[in-house]
């Protein structure tokens, strides 16, 4: 779609020109949502594609993906991943939670679909499910770095004040050592998830439960050693009302028992 309050496009090459930003100008990453819909506010585009990230770095300690890395990027990390990262195939799994024509998967990014923080928001169920943190920039050359988890704070709301940008995800060796389970349902087979729950059993054998897609902002469970049933039951019933989805992609009871039945099957299948 045309934006046509947009007067300007600016292509910073360094992170110095990124900035200023004012109310007016929106950063612009794949554009997937931002060319999606009329965004009357916006009257100058900041394309942060050519700042000249590199789209993953991995070392011995985890992965960095740039916030401007894509889906097709992140979903080739389950087939060049070393074996000892036995978490691989999440990378995959959660991008095909964003159902979406190869050529939104080229062009979306990480950095966009995290900023954007839906709940459907494939990205934020990968990196919560494996304890990846986030890195933002601000304009006077300062930053800070944070759980992903703790970044998403609602219904399309998150912790960025204006100005900020986020520059990259980190996801720990450790976590990516970890078994993992992967379930998302929708109320159509094509649809947007009603509820992605995935689980991680570490090599300490702690077994971490998280819940996207259900509930608002990400809900992360942490249990020292096997969970029971009931125990994962219990965890689960403590998820406040207030945060189960409300959309046309899934009733909040609908989604509440949905998420404990896939729960109780990961927790089957990593027991
Ligand atoms: C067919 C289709 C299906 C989709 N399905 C889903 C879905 O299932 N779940 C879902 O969550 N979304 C979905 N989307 C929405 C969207 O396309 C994705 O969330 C995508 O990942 C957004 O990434 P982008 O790079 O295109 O973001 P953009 O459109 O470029 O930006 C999105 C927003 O984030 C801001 N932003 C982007 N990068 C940064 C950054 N680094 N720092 C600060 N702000 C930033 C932008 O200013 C803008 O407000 C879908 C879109 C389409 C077209």
């Amino acid at each position: 779609m045309d934006l046509n309050t947009v007067e300007a496009v600016h292509i910073p090459t360094h992170r110095d020109e990124v900035w200023p930003l004012g109310p007016a100008d929106a950063i612009l990453a794949g554009g997937t949502w931002l060319f999606s819909e009329p965004q009357p506010a916006v009257a100058r585009l900041v394309d942060i594609t050519n700042l000249g990230w590199p789209p993953i770095t991995t070392t011995a300690d985890g992965i960095e993906l740039a916030a401007t890395c894509t889906l097709d990027e992140v979903a080739t990390l389950s087939r060049s991943l070393p074996r000892v990262w036995s978490a691989a195939p999440l990378f995959r799994q959660c991008c095909t939670a964003l159902l979406a024509s190869f050529k939104i998967w080229r062009t979306a990014t990480v950095g966009g679909n995290i900023c954007l923080s839906f709940p459907a928001g494939a990205m934020i169920s990968l990196c919560t499910a494996l304890d990846a943190t986030a890195t933002v920039w601000r304009g006077d050359g300062s930053g800070y770095t944070m759980p992903v988890a703790e970044f998403v704070t609602g219904e399309a709301t998150n912790v960025l004040e204006p100005g900020e940008v986020l520059r990259s995800l980190h996801f720990p060796a450790a976590a990516l050592r970890a078994r993992t389970a992967f379930r998302k349902i929708a109320p159509s087979p094509l649809g947007r998830s009603g509820a992605v729950v995935i689980g991680r059993r570490d090599e300490d054998g702690r077994f971490v439960l998280s819940v996207t897609a259900a509930t608002v902002r990400p809900h992360v469970f942490r249990f020292p050693t096997t969970a029971s049933p009931s125990a994962v039951r219990a965890a689960l019933s403590a998820i406040p009302e207030q945060d189960l989805t409300r959309d046309a992609h899934g009733d909040p009871d609908w989604r509440r028992a949905v998420t404990l039945t896939l729960a109780e099957q990961i927790r089957a299948e990593l027991a």
